[in-house]
């Protein structure tokens, strides 16, 4: 019996290999590689229904649907073009569709092109829109840079947006855009200062860029001429009236009593922006001063009206931001960090990293202290 078992099993073995020999040059021979644009599911339904679902969709959907294959290309005729063309919000929503779809770039791992909503296209990350920028591109670069953060990009800033609108996880190209904390320590003055500046995407779906300025004097007063502040935003900067006063103010309260002044808020009258000025005296090293701002930059899109704000000069004609509610309320302060604002400590926003990097670099001015 286990001879005629054994003499069964050798043909049976041979067969099987065979069988996986045939087999695996059928399953190579039968899968070459996949031709998308050449074969599709979608060659089973009548053109008609291909033609009644591109009909039913938007124009940029309705382009977009037509890429996926040569099939629905031909299936779904022209007509969805003529209101693409029309249409620069469709045809912004098409270049988002095919950003949002595109592989990052393999090097960098950010997408390989950016969206600039200015010039209407896609451009390459390493070219950017380059000379043929339209007026209204380089005035947004121009303006950013002086009013936001040097380091901003609109591109960046659109892309990033319509990532997010698409499903994609932004931290790590925020992460991109965000300076490193600079902390430096001036021999010639005495004065130490730190510059950091964090981003998020808030719930409703616009950036918020946060600013952080610390100094520490190791004199009593400062004013104007001893630091040097930029712009807030467009409207607020370091030499306007009531920001000013606010530095004098929160001074004047560290000094006395407590060594420790309120939170100060100032909130621009034409855009989405609040800067906080704060003061304390800080044993043994002088006078911190810390001034925070928030900003909403909005969502990114084309004709957006917060991003407008950040960008456009204050004009007497123009109406002021709407108040909402009996109380000074901040949405953006409060969105940012998660609560209320006025519970807020001012001079413990930054990270516990940047303070202690900005205390080391604060020498000790042991005559100063009484
Ligand atoms: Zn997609
Ligand atoms: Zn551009
Ligand atoms: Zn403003």
């Amino acid at each position: 019996m286990d001879y005629i078992r054994s003499l069964l099993a050798i043909p049976a073995f041979v067969l099987a290999l065979v069988l996986a020999f045939v087999l695996h040059t059928l399953i190579h021979r039968q899968s070459p590689r996949p031709r998308p644009l050449d074969s599709s599911p979608f060659t089973l339904p009548p053109s008609e229904i291909i033609q009644q679902i591109a009909s039913f969709l938007p124009p940029s959907a309705a382009a977009t649907f037509a890429s996926t294959c040569r099939c629905i290309r031909f299936a779904a005729g022209t007509q969805y073009l003529s209101a693409l063309r029309a249409s620069p919000t469709e045809n912004l929503e098409l270049l988002e569709l095919l950003l949002a779809d595109a592989p990052n770039d393999p090097i960098a791992n950010v997408p390989s092109q950016f969206l600039c909503i200015h010039c209407a296209r896609l451009v390459p990350i390493y070219i950017g829109c380059g000379v043929s920028a339209t007026p209204a591109c380089r005035k947004a670069w121009d303006l950013s840079r002086r009013y936001i953060v040097s380091s901003f990009s609109p591109p960046f800033f659109y892309t990033i947006m319509a990532m997010h609108r698409h499903g994609h996880q932004c931290d790590e190209l925020l992460a991109r855009i965000t300076p490193p904390t600079t902390t430096t320590y001036f021999s010639n003055t005495g004065i130490s200062s730190q510059h950091s500046v964090r981003y998020h995407i808030a719930n409703a779906g616009s950036l918020l860029i946060r600013t952080q300025v610390t100094y520490i004097f190791p004199y009593p007063r400062v004013d104007g001429r001893t630091y040097s502040l930029g712009s807030f935003c467009r409207h607020i900067e370091g030499r306007t009236e009531n920001f000013s006063t606010a530095m004098e103010l929160v001074q004047t309260e560290a000094l006395s009593g407590v060594g420790r002044s309120q939170p100060n808020f100032i909130d621009c009258k034409y855009c989405q922006t609040t800067v906080l000025v704060g003061a304390r005296k800080l044993r043994g090293r002088g006078i911190g001063l810390f001034i925070t701002w928030w900003k909403d930059l909005g969502d990114g899109r084309a004709g957006d009206e917060t991003w407008a704000n950040q960008l456009r000069p204050a004009e007497p004609t123009q109406p002021e931001k709407r108040k909402q509610g009996r109380h000074f309320d901040m949405p953006v302060v409060e969105e940012f960090e998660g609560h209320n604002a006025r519970y807020l400590d001012f001079d413990e926003l930054s990270s516990r990293a940047d303070r202690k990097e900005l205390l080391r670099l604060c020498p000790y001015i042991a005559q100063a202290e009484k």
